[in-house]
Formats: structure tokens, sequence, C-alpha cells
């Protein structure tokens, strides 16, 4: 579970074993066919070039092609560093801190750290139970209004399984149309969905769910139920968490930004009682390409 700077520094010491271990990955082992001449290949290092070549037929492959590396001139140690910070913080780290850690310009490090959150992208999910649904609006203007359309942020839909997983995604707007959508998508018909009371969720029921609903506008926030309390905090506990970072570590998101921050945030919360540390479940995803 623990896996700190000195674990990280003993593992990745120069660019080439970083190379090396970018070719285990994605042409190592059971996956160690050469894409030429089909055999499991003992790969060499070309020297010069961050290049292999295939003991059989003599091609070359190249272990960043197709990865969120591709064609960066930035060393793979800066990225594997970039890499291992955002794995180590909580609630994301800011692009100033990448700059100054890692060594590089901001453009680099706000670059690097929007390839790195493609790692952290939403799977499909489908939940079951009770899962509790919600919009929120997040991004913008740091003074923007709160609430309900609220100017220059971005509204963000959700659902969360109590004691599970969570889904979200930045959405065109909080219609009906675009929410109940969703909905059927990501929650097993059956479940039972527990909303606030906007008009929105209104024809859950009508799609096959039990839908049951607290009324925060006259306040009331926790109605007793069976064999569950109806509420949305859970939700609501990780919008304030996504709140506080994308507005507090990265100040204005735009919305054509903000998915990549939504996923982030998903990534570390359906992984905070993960076995495996972050920073290796994302070195794991690395094969796959960008
Ligand atoms: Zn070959």
């Amino acid at each position: 579970m623990k896996y700190t700077i000195v674990h990280f520094r003993d593992a990745f010491p120069t660019d080439d074993v970083c190379l090396d271990y970018l070719l285990n990955v994605r042409f190592g082992g059971k996956v160690g066919k050469c894409p030429k001449c089909k055999k499991i290949a003992n790969w060499s290092r070309v020297a010069g070039r961050k290049t292999y070549a295939c003991s059989w037929c003599g091609t070359h492959v190249s272990p960043t092609a197709g990865t969120i590396f591709h064609k960066s001139e930035t060393p793979l140690m800066h990225w594997f560093y970039a890499i291992f910070l955002m794995s180590q913080s909580k609630n994301g780290v800011a692009a100033k801190e990448i700059e100054r850690l890692v060594g590089v310009t901001y453009k680099c490090a706000w670059r690097m750290m929007h390839q790195i959150r493609k790692l952290m992208e939403q799977g499909p999910s489908l939940f079951d139970g009770t899962v509790e649904a919600d919009e929120t609006y997040v991004g913008g203007k740091r003074r923007g209004k709160r609430g309900r359309g609220a100017s220059g942020k971005t509204p963000v839909f959700g659902i969360v399984k109590r004691e599970g997983q969570v889904f979200a995604k930045a959405v065109p707007n909080v219609k009906a149309s675009t929410v109940m959508p969703l909905i059927r998508e990501h929650v097993r018909i059956g479940s039972t969905v527990m909303t606030d009371e906007f008009a929105i969720y209104n024809k859950s029921k009508k799609n096959g769910y039990k839908h049951k609903r607290v009324n925060h506008g006259s306040g009331q926030y926790v109605r007793s139920g069976r064999p569950e309390k109806i509420h949305t905090n859970t939700i609501e506990g990780f919008w304030s968490q996504l709140k506080r970072s994308v507005d507090g570590t990265h100040h204005s998101v735009s919305g054509k930004h903000l998915q990549r921050y939504v996923d982030e945030h998903v990534f570390r919360y359906n992984h905070r009682n993960a076995p495996t540390h972050l920073f290796q479940v994302l070195m794991s995803r690395l094969g796959s390409g960008a």
C-alpha cells in the first residue's frame, strides 16, 4: 500500500530504466509478440535511439508510440515523477507544483498532467442496490453564483453507490432528457435511486426504479426510511471534495477540460480502499494507449 519517494527513486533511477519498464508493459512477457513477425521476441535496445529491435526479424518498436508519452520530448523520468506526485496527493496537485518539483515549464507541467489524467478515465459502470443521484456546478470563475444555473460553471451529474463507487460526468445541461439516460445506463432497473426534489428526476419511477427523495428546498436533508435512510449526503460529500479540488487547487478550469478533472477525482474516490497504491495502478495502465 505504501509507495514512497524512496521506492520510486529505487525503481526508476534513469531514463533507460523507465524506457525498459515501458517496453515491458507494452511488449514484455505474454504480450511480447513482435507486431511484425508475431513471435515472442527478445528485445534489444537500439543504440542511441528510444527503440528496441526484435531478435527474430529485426523490426524496431518504440515503447512510447501510442502512449500518453507519444512524441513528447520530456524525459520519461520527469513523466514518471509527475505520475508519482499526482498519485501521492489526496486532493490533486496544482500545475504550479509540478512545474516546481519536476523542473519543467508551467505549460509543460499542465500538458503532462492533462495526459496523465487520461490514465484515470472512468470505465463502464452499472450500479445496483441503493444509489444517490445528484447534479452540481463546478469550475468557471472563482466567485460565481452558487447553485443551479450559476454563470460560467459547468454542470456535472453523478451517481454514487453508498459505501461503493461513483460515476460522474460533465454534462451540457441538467434537463431530464440528459440525466435520465445516464441513470438508465449506469443503474440497474429495480434499484433504489435517492434524489432531491428537482423535477428532472420525476420520471425515475416510470423508468423502473424505486425512487425516494428528500426535499432540500424545505430544509429536509435526511428522511427516515427502510432499510436505509433517505438522503443524498454521499454524493454531496463527493461534490464538495471535487469542488475543493477544482476550485481550490486549480482555480479556474474551463468546461472543455473539466471532464479530465472529474475523472481524476472519481479515480481517487473509487480507489480509496484499493490495496494497490495509486502510482502502481496508474503505471499498470501505461500500456493502454492515449
Ligand atoms: Zn519480429
